[in-house]
């Protein structure tokens, strides 16, 4: 049995789950076209590395003087039309160099039909070259060929330009639609983009096979999707800061099926980078082609740790890496490596900060559901069934009022600075019963989320997620919140301590630490103490 999408990534229950908003429709379809995009896109020389600014214009005065290559006189002398310039382009990109003169049948190969370079802004541009193998286009607007003051030879004029355009509009969606076909065709057959092969070395365990496979399939994504509370937050930070993600370069780290990324193309990103090492970069890639978005998204195969990202830096990273109990899956370890290695020294983390926090609880309606059941099933005492059940995190979405005391942080995640070292810790806690309870029946832990524009941002120690009116977006995953997949780790106590007073304190030590037989899952222990009496507990529960 798969147990990480059973545990990790289960729906929330039909009650509280996704009555409000089944497709996101709070009205963010209206503000889903863009303000105008003014894309700028360097364009890469067809011969070495240099890239500039300003178009294709740039690169050819730039191969006449650096290359000895004047791509005018070639067009000219070979008589080239659309597709063979295209051709032409792919070809010298595909072989770098090019010795002697060339020739029409060097490049006459449809596989040079193929874009060498996705998303090239020099093949896009070629329509704008000169056609008739003469005259710049835009030449013409200067240097008319014909006395203006006469009407005739305007009107001419005008039906000779009309033509040009339609001719070069239908070139123009005649080789789209080939790259489409094309595009379409190596997205069912490539698999690595950029990417190193992943092999286990001899002798390490693999702890990532069935982490990864568990993220292949439809259902685990649907359930995220189908979880509002979570993707509207992403969404509606994304679109409510459009001026922070326009023009710049995401990585969205662990595209699953290309939400994320889509919001931020969507949002006015230049570029967006999709990694994800698990087969669902195959859907992912086919929504973002959907919706006409593979200008934008280029889908990256892979471990984050171990894709070559075809840029050095980026300017912000996008990530849902967030597991039950907030560390489970051990995905934030994976995103602050991308962290480390790509992000801008300015750049922007998305999420911005996380808090763990904990409560006591105090709920006999759970504790009869989940333990006491087994006392009388059908008339027949199963007291073996529940020799163990307080051993593992139990993920289980509670009433406000299961909660005994108020909840407290014991760790703040500020995600531009945090370091991996900090994710395996030990943390003091003291939480304050509310009112008089017969009894301290586990501890519950859950996170808050913060969505924040700027990386100086900071939120006040004492926030509350579920009302927190800063500047941008947050959400708690706590029982004082909608349901959430994540819901909250219930963690049952062994020992009762019987009753327990208003305003009476149990403070303790929370500790999380990697579980020696998988490096995805981890433990936690709680050393506490109920204060005034002698006694000091000591628990380990799994989360597996
Ligand atoms: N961003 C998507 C999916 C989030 S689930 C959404 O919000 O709906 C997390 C995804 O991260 C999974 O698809 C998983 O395969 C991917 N992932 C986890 N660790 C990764 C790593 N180290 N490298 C690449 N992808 C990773």
């Amino acid at each position: 049995m798969s147990k990480l999408p059973n545990i990790r990534r289960s729906p929330p229950s039909s009650e509280s789950g996704n009555a409000e908003s089944d497709s996101g429709s709070s009205g963010w379809e209206d503000q889903n076209e863009l303000d105008d995009q003014e894309e700028t896109i360097p364009v890469k020389c067809v011969f070495c590395d240099l890239k500039f600014d300003g178009g294709a214009a740039n690169v050819w005065s730039h191969c006449t003087k650096e290359h000895n290559f004047d791509w005018h006189s070639v067009v000219r002398s070979l008589g080239l039309d659309f597709y063979d310039k295209v051709k032409l382009v792919n070809y010298i990109r595909k072989n770098a160099s090019i010795v002697g003169t060339i020739k029409k049948e060097d490049f006459e190969s449809e596989e040079y039909l193929q874009p060498i370079i996705e998303d090239d802004p020099i093949l896009l541009e070629l329509d704008d070259d000169e056609e008739d193998g003469g005259v710049p286009v835009d030449a013409t607007a200067s240097v008319l060929p014909i006395d203006v003051s006469d009407p005739a030879a305007a009107t001419a004029l005008i039906q000779t330009l009309t033509q040009q355009i339609h001719d070069l509009e239908t070139n123009f969606a005649n080789y789209k639609k080939a790259v489409a076909e094309d595009y379409l065709k190596r997205a069912e057959t490539s698999d690595v983009v950029y990417a190193r092969p992943s092999a286990v070395p001899e002798g390490k365990r693999d702890d990532d096979t069935h982490y990864f496979d568990s993220y292949s399939g439809n259902d685990i994504h649907e359930t995220m999707l189908k979880d509002t509370i979570r993707t509207e937050a992403y969404r509606d930070f994304i679109y409510d800061n459009k001026n922070v993600f326009k023009g710049k370069v995401v990585m969205d780290v662990g595209c699953g099926t290309g939400i994320l990324s889509m919001f931020c193309a969507r949002a006015g990103a230049a570029k967006v980078f999709a990694v994800d090492n698990s087969n669902i970069i195959d859907k992912a890639r086919e929504n973002i082609f959907e919706n006409g978005l593979d200008n934008i998204i280029t889908c990256i195969r892979g471990k984050v740790e171990e894709i070559i990202l075809p840029v050095k830096q980026v300017d912000i990273i996008v990530s849902e890496w967030m597991g039950y109990c907030l560390l489970y899956e051990a995905m934030l370890d994976s995103v602050l490596y991308a962290r480390d290695k790509y992000l801008a020294p300015d750049g922007l983390m998305v999420p911005s900060e996380c808090r763990l926090l904990v409560a006591a609880m105090h709920d006999s309606d759970y504790m009869n559901d989940s333990v006491h059941f087994w006392n009388n099933v059908y008339g027949f005492r199963m007291s073996g069934m529940k020799e163990r059940i307080k051993e593992d995190v139990v993920v289980a979405h509670l009433k406000p009022s299961s909660l005994a005391s108020e909840p407290t942080v014991f760790l703040d995640l500020p995600l531009h600075t945090i370091k991996t070292g900090e994710l395996v810790f030990t943390k003091p806690f003291e939480v304050e019963i509310k009112e008089n309870v017969e009894s301290l029946d586990a501890f519950v832990i859950y996170f808050d989320n913060y969505f924040s524009p700027s990386r100086k941002s900071v939120i006040p120690a004492n926030a509350k997620a579920e009302t927190w009116a800063g500047e941008g977006v947050a959400f708690t995953t706590g029982p004082g919140g909608k349901e959430t997949h994540w819901r909250q780790g219930v963690l049952m106590v062994q020992d009762g301590v019987g009753l327990l007073n208003t305003g009476q304190k149990i403070t303790g030590d929370l500790t999380y630490r990697k579980s020696p037989s998988n490096s995805r899952e981890f433990e936690i222990e709680i050393d506490w103490e109920v204060v005034g009496k002698d006694k000091k507990h000591k628990q380990v529960w799994h989360m597996r």
